[in-house]
């Protein structure tokens, strides 16, 4: 898609499977499962959609999917199909790995995050090896210091190596990491989970990670059971729902298996996604 000054295209690494009733919180099954049909496991498949923007001479990555260093047992638990995965989509896009400048990481969950290193002999090393990481200090922190309800989404073989490398760039504040692209701490989901924002010629536009993982959770209380503040989840998509409907915001839904992005309507109270196709 051509965003005004900002090539922006929404890339996958694949699907993967997570439990239906733990992605939608309090909502019961009755409801969500006729929006989404779970599988025999009870698991819906959502994808991984990592995003490329290239800006002027700068090509830069938002989140890298799950990557390929997590073993059988994760594969079986997670229902991994990567049959076409970031590699393939970024060469479908005209890239490969060396030509990415800036990897921007929404948070470090494995699935946004796994795709950042590689095995690379004995060791893990930087996927891209031409980028600096940017990962915002807070995040980082948590990442580093999991407790038990976080503990099985946060594995430092992820991120950890980056910084022995000498590639991460820490992010201290809200605002712009390079003109026209912005982030912003939501909380909820994790306390410094972000999402980014694109600016040009009087357009917005919005990768909104797992604040909003699918169309199916645009619905104020259709709130991840994951998330681990999801008041303060509820309170940012609030104001953040009324921002994009009014702005008519083009969101990049990260984890949606069939819209990579769309515009929030709002039909007198009752949300629903336009989707765009190019
Ligand atoms: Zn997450």
């Amino acid at each position: 898609m051509q965003f005004g000054e900002f090539e922006i295209t929404s890339l996958s690494d694949g699907n993967f499977r997570l439990d239906g009733g733990a992605m939608f919180g309090v909502i019961p099954r009755t409801m969500w499962s006729k929006r989404v049909q779970p599988d025999d496991r009870h698991r819906i498949v959502m994808s991984m959609r990592p995003l490329v923007v290239r800006a002027g001479g700068t090509t830069v990555l938002i989140d890298a999917g799950v990557g390929d260093k997590l073993g059988p047992k994760a594969a079986d638990i997670y229902g991994f199909d990567r049959s076409r995965h970031l590699d393939h989509t970024l060469a479908d896009a005209g890239l490969a790995a060396k030509d990415i400048d800036i990897v921007l990481a929404t948070h470090l969950h494995f699935d946004h995050a796994g795709g950042f290193t590689v095995r690379d002999g004995d060791g893990i090393a930087p996927r891209f090896p031409n980028a600096r990481y940017l990962i915002r200090r807070g995040e980082w922190e948590d990442a580093t210091h999991p407790h038990e309800r976080n503990r099985a989404s946060y594995l430092a073989e992820n991120y950890v190596p980056l910084l022995e490398a000498g590639r991460v760039e820490f992010i201290e504040e809200d605002g712009d990491v390079m003109p026209g692209i912005s982030v912003w701490r939501t909380g909820g989901h994790t306390m410094h989970h972000q999402i980014v924002r694109f600016e040009s010629e009087g357009r917005t536009a919005i990768f909104v990670a797992d604040l909003i993982p699918t169309v199916a959770h645009v619905d104020l209380p259709w709130i991840m059971g994951y998330d681990l503040y999801p008041m303060d989840t509820l309170a940012y998509k609030r104001r953040f729902l009324a921002e994009a409907v009014a702005g008519e915001y083009v969101i990049f839904f990260e984890h949606d298996p069939s819209v990579a992005a769309g515009i929030i309507r709002d039909d007198a109270g009752r949300l629903s996604v336009d989707p765009i196709s190019s």
